[in-house]
């Protein structure tokens, strides 16, 4: 067997493609494979499907392939243009690359298999090629596997406000609870964003209309104002029951203790040093935590008082029913708006706007909590995506891992 026939063999090429010669360069560790066409063949049209079109000139194409033993592999071929009676002139379709990419598809695979394994930049250095090239295909696959996302049966959506680099850029992720998957990211926070996500729900089977429950936090810029109601969830999932998150209506209430032992420990010293204390859950402190706690005169202190309404808070997740949860934060209301203590009546207050949507959850029983694991998903894509350059990429890298895309990549 010639070397040729080895490589047309492996390369899997058919007529009229046939590997003419194959050079390697020992020094520059590199293969170079010239595949060739057979005088006088016919091609299809690659737009209409027309055979038997003669070629009419050809374009000299080389692409990237997988590497052969510690040589970087290149296929070179003369691809031939066609007349098309009805299509004019166009590049014929070869079946080892995609049109547009100076990659072959096995070695687009490949790239495709590392990325969700390690950051773009990492695997760039790996197979020596610049991430921008990189991305293009990341781009490629996302957007094909994209356009085929069946959104019809999405009901139920927790929306995810997350900071893309240090409190500047944002991205909103919309994450269809049942399937656990992004369906749809964006740039951007707040109540603009629903709008942007309705439309893209419409354009992949799904109806705005279907969405029976929202989980979001308690950001003010999704109800807010008459405006944020029009664009935000009201406005776009007219159906949907809002949810708030009850990990973050915790995390408000808690930010307001922290806000008052901040203010009283200027005059109690003792509060030195006990931030974290007033910050976890009474289970989660160790034996020595405990002791610190146990040792404070608790009864005097603002401090004490603004936790002990914490944790009565957190026991309304505990009550049996709506109706029970109603009864209850109406005491817990009471209690906090006559604590005297600002933070806490602000924090009662947040809670009072939101008091339908803390309510939803006896119902809908959903949380934020319960795509943690997309969180981490999210922040992996993050760091895969380090040096991303743009939210464009950023957002590919979210569709890629956490959008369980039908990607079909070339095998
Ligand atoms: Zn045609």
């Amino acid at each position: 067997m010639r070397d040729t026939a080895l490589l047309q063999l492996a390369l899997g090429l058919t007529p009229p493609w046939s590997v003419s010669r194959a050079d390697v360069d020992a020094k520059a560790r590199r293969l170079d494979i010239q595949i060739d066409f057979a005088p006088g063949s016919r091609f299809a049209c690659p737009s209409c499907g027309k055979t038997d079109c003669p070629a009419y000139d050809t374009e000299r194409k080389t692409w990237r392939h997988l590497d052969f033993f510690q040589h970087q592999a290149y296929l070179t071929a003369r691809v031939p243009r066609i007349r098309c009676e009805a299509c004019g002139i166009k590049t014929v379709t070869v079946a080892w690359a995609r049109p547009g990419s100076g990659f072959t598809l096995l070695f687009e695979a490949m790239l495709m298999s590392m990325i969700p394994a390690m950051p773009v930049a990492a695997v760039a250095r790996m197979v020596g090629e610049h991430d921008t090239r990189l991305w293009r295909v990341v781009h490629h696959y996302v957007k094909q596997g994209r356009a085929r996302l069946d959104a019809s049966d999405v009901t139920r959506v927790a929306i995810d406000e997350t900071a893309a680099r240090r409190g500047h850029d944002y991205i909103t992720l919309f994450i269809d609870i049942d399937q656990a998957r992004v369906v749809f990211a964006t740039e951007g926070k707040g109540a603009e964003t629903v709008a942007a996500f309705a439309e893209d729900l419409t354009a992949h089977g799904g109806e705005p209309e279907a969405i029976e429950e929202v989980c979001i936090d308690m950001s003010p810029a999704f109800i807010k104002g008459e405006r944020a109601r029009e664009r935000g969830v009201a406005g776009n999932l007219p159906e949907a029951a809002v949810t708030f998150d009850k990990f973050h209506a915790v995390k408000i209430i808690n930010d307001a203790v922290d806000r008052v032992r901040r203010g009283e420990q200027k005059s109690q010293r003792m509060l030195k040093g006990t931030r974290y204390l007033w910050l976890r859950n009474p289970a989660s402190l160790s034996d020595r935590q405990r002791a610190t706690l146990e040792s404070l005169p608790t009864r005097h202190l603002k401090t004490a008082r603004a936790y002990q309404m914490r944790l009565a808070f957190q026991d309304l997740y505990q009550q049996d029913s709506t109706e029970q949860a109603a009864r209850y934060l109406k005491k817990w209301y009471f209690w906090a708006t006559h604590s005297r203590l600002p933070p806490m009546i602000d924090a009662a207050h947040t809670v009072k706007r939101h008091w339908d949507g803390i309510l939803r959850w006896f119902h809908s029983k959903i949380t934020n909590g319960l795509i943690e694991g997309i969180n981490s998903l999210v922040q992996a894509a993050k760091s895969k995506a380090r040096g991303y350059r743009s939210m464009r990429n950023l957002k590919a890298m979210v569709y890629l891992l956490a959008g369980k895309l039908d990607l079909r990549l070339p095998a």
